[in-house]
């Protein structure tokens, strides 16, 4: 049904001549990570074993090759588990089986998500933070709900960076490659057998881009790599690294995606009912569906060509933050998109559809632009950010109030099979009605949550408190040691953290927005928040931007304090948060913290991920918090905007512990004969029962097959 099956049929009909016969249906389960939602899937491949799955990065086609033939025998001798395997690939082929929705889109004319990242799962290195993996989330949500998708993105070689943090607290940067004949990908081929290729002029070179394709459940991602034979040694590098420093690097990366993306899909037979461009990145798209338009239709004046393409793209904006909207001199564009612009028969008019005013030739030009300029329908993430890009884009509506800029919003969620893990999936799977996640979004399904024992809440709070302190445990060791910490600063993370002790999380990009840097800014306060009577632990975890140097010196900041009393047992950063760690993260923190300077976060998600594990938000009134927050379901921090960055930090900070020694601490520290902090359940319970229904992927998807996809 769509471009590359054949090609996936052959690379499971040689892993599979590869296994023994009773592992055999795992090849196709390897091809498609739908096992990574599965509520048995990566528990099967560990089960095959655990030191290689862990070895493989979980990577399902990887243990398959790697392990060595007496294991995988082994496995094959072990009748559970091969059973096991037996119902995984037939749960899955049954969901592949599954009728599409029927709607705006089908599986001839699917929507097309074009976004720069995607984080499905650890194993795939294409992404870096909340945008993609928001993308992945989509792309999943898609699969379950048989809404006919197909994804865009670029296959990056050496993916985004790793972290290593050395004594000082400074970040270093590396790249692994990723081999994609190592990844579950293949490469797609044309009707003549030979890998497909699509030619995009960047500078003033043909770049020739083959395309890889991924399964994500029944959603094809299809991923364009600039590494072939034919190209200069520029060209092979363009899609090597996601965001790249180069400038001129990320303009030809926005031409591959954009006009590669769409070429490629016509080149394999995909006509979009729409073209979903997530963030600017992909905007030049809709230069080529104006040569595709003008090619079909050569009788059109320009602006019914545009017409036309306005007629299949919708855009979403995700950055109130100027760097998240960069723009680009004449010279930078016409540099190494000249070509393109000239293809569009108006060089003049390239760069002007890019500008804030067309008008002002000494404007740079930018893809937010361009895209909110060429699509029928724009949203931000959440309600807040609706009303910040409104008035951040009103000049590019002139005549129009704020209220009537034409973008609207649909609140972000996250994908529940993806994010809900350990002991509160057990509980809420014991609780709520068979099959309930396919209803997330329904505020009924939550409902049977008010009849749970607090007690019985209280014990999944605490299992799942303690997996991750245990992982803290063996994380913070391990990297002081390779740190070349002291042998007693190493040791004291085995003694000091405890899995009964109250644990506040904050990871995420470190990005200066975000404000890392308020926890450090009473330093006396959060060392007797984490030395006092009643300690608590922190965990922190993040990247910054390879060149965000402000960020780099938050972090070493922060590791000034680490010999200070109690410090080293009960406070740990943790390196290279990525998915896997940003999952056990979110499943076990008892307090998610979030600090933005309002109004600059368009959503967050992590808090939403949190949420599921039964963490409380402790948040500014800010992107989704401020739509979640009631009063009872978390705590909050004002959300109002201030010029003096320095006065709100201090205020804000001062806020933050306020709540942490006057409210957070006591309530968790008052409990019943049975030991359970009843306020404190009761909180979380509310904070499920609100949040949940709201802030899943489930609804989020559904709002965009229903006000966005589809045309009114
Ligand atoms: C969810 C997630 C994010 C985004 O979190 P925010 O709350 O938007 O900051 C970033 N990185 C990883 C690894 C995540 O899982």
């Amino acid at each position: 049904m769509f471009a590359g099956d054949r090609d996936i049929d052959v690379a499971v009909a040689e892993l599979a001549a590869t296994l023994p016969t009773p592992l055999q249906p795992l090849a196709r389960v390897a091809f498609d990570y739908r096992w990574c939602w599965a509520a048995d899937g990566a528990a099967t491949f560990a089960a095959i074993d655990p030191g290689h799955w862990a070895r493989c990065g979980a990577n399902p086609r990887r243990l398959l090759t790697e392990t060595p033939p007496s294991l995988l025998r082994r496995a094959a001798a072990d009748t559970a588990l091969v059973a096991r395997i037996e119902r995984l690939a037939q749960e899955l082929q049954a969901d592949r089986e599954r009728p599409w929705r029927t709607g705006t889109a089908s599986p001839q004319h699917p929507v097309a998500f074009c976004c720069a990242e995607f984080g499905v799962h650890g194993s795939l290195p294409i992404y870096s933070g909340g945008l993609g993996i928001l993308a992945g989330d989509i792309l999943k949500e898609a699969s379950d709900l048989a809404l006919p998708m197909v994804g865009i993105g670029l296959m990056y070689r050496t993916g985004y960076f790793h972290q290593r943090i050395d004594v000082t607290g400074l970040q270093h940067e590396y790249w692994l490659d990723a081999d994609p004949d190592r990844l579950p990908c293949v490469q797609v081929s044309g009707s003549d057998g030979q890998p497909l290729t699509v030619t995009v002029p960047v500078d003033s070179e043909d770049v020739v881009a083959q395309v890889w394709r991924v399964d994500v459940g029944r959603v094809p991602l299809y991923l364009l790599d600039t590494d072939r034979p034919e190209n200069s040694q520029v060209g092979r590098w363009v899609t090597s690294r996601l965001y790249e420093s180069n400038r001129a690097i990320r303009l030809a990366q926005y031409a591959v995606l954009g006009v590669g993306g769409a070429r490629a899909l016509q080149a394999m037979g995909i006509e979009p009912a729409v073209y979903h461009l997530n963030e600017g990145h992909p905007a030049l798209a809709v230069y080529e569906l104006l040569g595709q338009v003008r090619a079909r239709q050569p009788g059109l004046s320009d602006d019914e060509a545009w017409q036309r393409v306005r007629e299949q793209v919708v855009f979403t904006t995700h950055t109130p933050v100027a760097a998240g909207n960069e723009t680009y001199a004449r010279d930078e564009v016409l540099g190494m998109l000249g070509r393109l612009a000239d293809a569009s028969g108006d060089r003049e008019g390239f760069l002007a559809r890019g500008r804030m005013n067309p008008a002002q030739p000494g404007q740079p030009s930018g893809m937010t632009a361009l895209a909110l300029r060429t699509s029928r329908q724009a949203n931000a993430v959440s309600q807040r950010h609706g009303d910040v890009a409104r008035g951040m884009w009103q000049p590019l509506f002139p005549g129009r109030a704020r209220e009537g800029v034409p973008i609207t919003h649909v609140t972000n969620g996250v994908h529940v099979p993806t994010w809900l893990h350990g002991p509160m999936r057990d509980l809420l799977d014991r609780h709520l009605a068979a099959g309930w996640m396919v209803h997330a979004d329904d505020p009924e399904t939550w409902a049977p949550l008010a009849a749970v024992p607090a007690a019985e809440l209280w014990a999944a709070r605490c299992a799942a408190r303690a997996q991750l302190v245990g992982m803290i445990t063996r994380h913070a060791i391990g990297h002081r040691l390779r740190r070349g910490e002291p042998l007693d600063y190493a040791s004291a993370a085995r003694d000091g953290f405890d899995p009964a002790r109250l644990t506040i999380g904050f990871a995420r990009r470190l990005a200066t927005y975000k404000r890392l840097h308020l926890v450090g800014l009473m330093p006396e306060r959060a060392i007797a928040l984490v030395g006092g009577e009643r300690p608590v632990q922190f965990v922190f975890a993040g990247k910054a931007h390879p060149d965000d140097h402000e960020a780099k010196e938050v972090v070493q900041r922060l590791f000034t304090l680490k010999r200070a009393p109690g410090v080293a047992g009960r406070a740990a950063f943790l390196e290279d948060y990525d998915i896997p760690l940003a999952g056990r993260l979110v499943a076990g923190c008892d307090v998610w913290v979030n600090l933005p300077r309002p109004p600059l976060e368009a959503s967050g998600t992590s808090g939403m991920k949190s949420v599921l594990g039964g963490g409380l938000q402790l948040s500014v009134l800010d992107g989704w918090w401020a739509e979640a927050y009631d009063g009872h379901n978390g705590w909050a921090i004002d959300g109002r905007e201030d010029s003096d960055h320095a006065a709100q930090d201090w205020r804000d900070a001062n806020t933050l512990f306020d709540l942490l020694e006057r409210q957070v601490v006591p309530m968790f520290h008052e409990r019943d004969a049975d030991g359970v902090p009843l306020r404190w359940v009761e909180m979380m319970r509310r904070s499920l029962m609100t949040h949940g229904p709201r802030f899943s992927a489930t609804r989020m998807l559904r709002e965009y097959a229903q006000r966005i996809y589809t045309r009114h």
